[in-house]
């Protein structure tokens, strides 16, 4: 998720903050294995260029896919998950899928998505439960109208991302690594239009601002002057 995401700015903050910590980020080869001794506990990561990683203890976080060959031949499949409607029904009366698996109705962009996001998985659930509610009291609800949001906190660090990051981008704020309090972001532009906003070290309002953004979709006349606003262009609004 993080580097089809992250900008090349928004990503040498990150690297040089912890670059500053004394860790060192391996990039351009892979894991291809492990090498353990004698008691089964791991001593090595094996990487794919040839070199070897001494380790005494090994973190793997590298994703993962939604199982959907459980139901092959039997749901519609759409995007690589299950295709349902905007109250996550899917091909199959009285079947629902939600969360990662699904692929539904993006209304605010007009798309068919997968999210995988645990707030997504929460809301996902909750509006298919109402639907399933509404419909056995002959009641309907509205449809699924989701804007995307993703986060993550580590250390002293937190940033918010709402909407879509496609078209071009500006970036804002103090990127500087070695800042005693770093506050930057990024905007994503698209036919003219702002779609997508990223901020670290952004105050409750700040990301209550950009998520108003990313939702609004305002036009902006130039990115220079974007980029000059900053987060200050997003509590406007
Ligand atoms: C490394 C990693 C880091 C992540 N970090 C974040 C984060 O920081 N913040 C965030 O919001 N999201 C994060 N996510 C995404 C988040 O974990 C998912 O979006 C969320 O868990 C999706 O919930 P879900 O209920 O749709 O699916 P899952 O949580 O994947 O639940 C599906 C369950 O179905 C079970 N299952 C599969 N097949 C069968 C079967 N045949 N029979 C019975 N059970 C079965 C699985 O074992 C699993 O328990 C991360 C994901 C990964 C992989």
């Amino acid at each position: 998720k993080v580097p089809r995401l992250f900008t090349a700015g928004i990503a040498s903050f990150y690297e040089g903050y912890y670059a500053n910590k004394g860790i060192n980020i391996v990039k351009g080869t892979v894991a291809s294995g492990f090498s353990t001794n004698s008691n089964g506990e791991v001593t090595e990561v094996k990487l794919k260029d040839g070199r070897t990683l001494e380790a005494d203890i090994v973190i793997v976080g590298v994703g993962g896919r939604p199982i959907i060959s459980l139901f092959k031949g039997q749901v519609e499949e759409e995007k690589g998950g299950l295709k349902t409607d905007a109250f996550f029904k899917t091909s199959v009366p009285d079947v629902y899928a939600i969360g990662d698996v699904a692929t539904f109705p993006m209304k605010l962009y007009n798309d068919m998505r997968r999210v995988e996001h645990v707030d997504h998985a929460r809301k996902s659930a909750e509006q298919a439960v109402k639907a399933i509610k509404a419909a056995e009291e002959g009641n309907s609800i509205p449809e699924y109208d989701y804007l995307p949001y993703f986060y993550s906190r580590a250390f002293d660090l937190s940033w918010q991302f709402y909407g879509d990051n496609v078209g071009e981008t500006v970036m804002f704020g103090d990127n500087d690594p070695k800042s005693p309090k770093p506050k930057f972001g990024s905007y994503w532009i698209k036919e003219g239009k702002v779609v997508g906003a990223f901020v670290e070290g952004g105050t409750p309002e700040e990301n209550q601002a950009i998520a108003k953004v990313a939702r609004a979709q305002p036009s902006v006349e130039s990115l220079d002057v974007l980029a000059k606003e900053g987060l200050s262009f997003a509590t406007k609004i």
